[in-house]
């Protein structure tokens, strides 16, 4: 039997276990995907662990997926464009660190029928690595404004776009995003709304954008995408989408066989 660990903090609550596990014994494959509780101080060691002959590799969620990027052998261009690892695959004693947020964004929007979003201005709320995959995915042919709680954090994310994008970003305070009264396109990338808060409180937005995607992956729906569901005129992307095709990239990479998608999403909480 070989594992597959998540590494975060908090992680007993995840939903990626019953996912793969699901996807596992689907394949008749002998692995257990297990969670591992790890602070900052225990991560490194953490990490060296995985080099063991009976590990398959590891998600890293957060708070930990910055960190993971400085200490894999080896990190793919995708990685280190978004600045962050969530997938490890280990080969031999290396270990080697990928990144299936952006792909698990573009996928889950395909998959909630938002295909093309171009030209069209972007809120994106959130300035971490999940953002940045985000950004990195709406930079094809999309204005997108950047708004950081902290600002400077922002500001980063958008210095480090690569310059042959061909959409536009700009960071915006976080108090800016909030007097705004209109635009195309949402997407959620904070964990607003993990506790059954609504993400867009306190801002001038009205009606809802045409489109909204919540990253927030949890078992109910969050009062966002509740309320976005309710406004009709609104596509919506659950984060729970994300979390899916996310890990169905994870589980490729680690297995080398397709996922079965199918069996994967039967697995989470409610149907998406
Ligand atoms: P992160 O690196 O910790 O970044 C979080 C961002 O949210 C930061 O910009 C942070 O601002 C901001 N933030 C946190 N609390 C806030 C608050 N109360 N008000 C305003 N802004 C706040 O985390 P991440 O990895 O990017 O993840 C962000 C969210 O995406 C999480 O909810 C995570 O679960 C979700 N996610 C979902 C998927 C999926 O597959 N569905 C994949 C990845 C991530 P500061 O910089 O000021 O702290």
């Amino acid at each position: 039997m070989s594992q597959v660990w998540l590494i975060g903090h908090p992680v007993a609550h995840s939903l990626s276990p019953a996912m793969h596990n699901a996807a596992f014994d689907k394949l008749g494959l002998p692995h257990r995907y297990t969670v591992r509780d790890v602070t900052d101080a225990q991560l490194g060691a953490t990490l060296e662990r995985l080099r063991r002959a009976d590990v398959l590799g590891a998600n890293v969620t957060i708070p930990h997926k910055e960190a993971a990027l400085r200490l894999v052998d080896e990190a793919s261009d995708e990685a280190r464009r978004i600045g962050a690892v969530n997938t490890i695959v280990r080969r031999g004693e290396r270990l080697i660190g990928d990144n299936t947020d952006r792909i698990g964004f573009h996928r889950g929007l395909e998959s909630a029928g938002i295909l093309e979003i171009s030209n069209v201005d972007v809120l994106v709320l959130g300035a971490g690595g999940a953002a940045r995959a985000c950004v990195l995915e709406l930079l094809r042919g999309n204005d997108v404004l950047v708004a950081g709680r902290t600002i400077e954090r922002a500001e980063r994310l958008v210095a480090s776009m690569p310059s042959e994008k061909t959409g536009t970003a700009r960071a915006v305070t976080w108090d800016q995003a909030r007097q705004m009264t209109w635009v195309d396109a949402l997407v959620n990338a904070t964990p607003l709304g993990m506790h059954g808060e609504d993400a867009l409180q306190g801002f001038a937005i009205e009606p809802l954008p045409g489109m909204i995607a919540d990253l927030v992956p949890i078992a109910e729906e969050t009062p966002l995408v509740r309320r976005a569901r309710e406004a009709q005129h609104v596509r919506v992307m659950d984060g729970l989408l994300m979390l899916l095709h996310q890990a169905a990239r994870s589980f490729e990479l680690w297995t080398g066989v397709p996922a079965p998608l199918e069996v994967m999403r039967a697995a989470l909480p409610r149907r998406v």
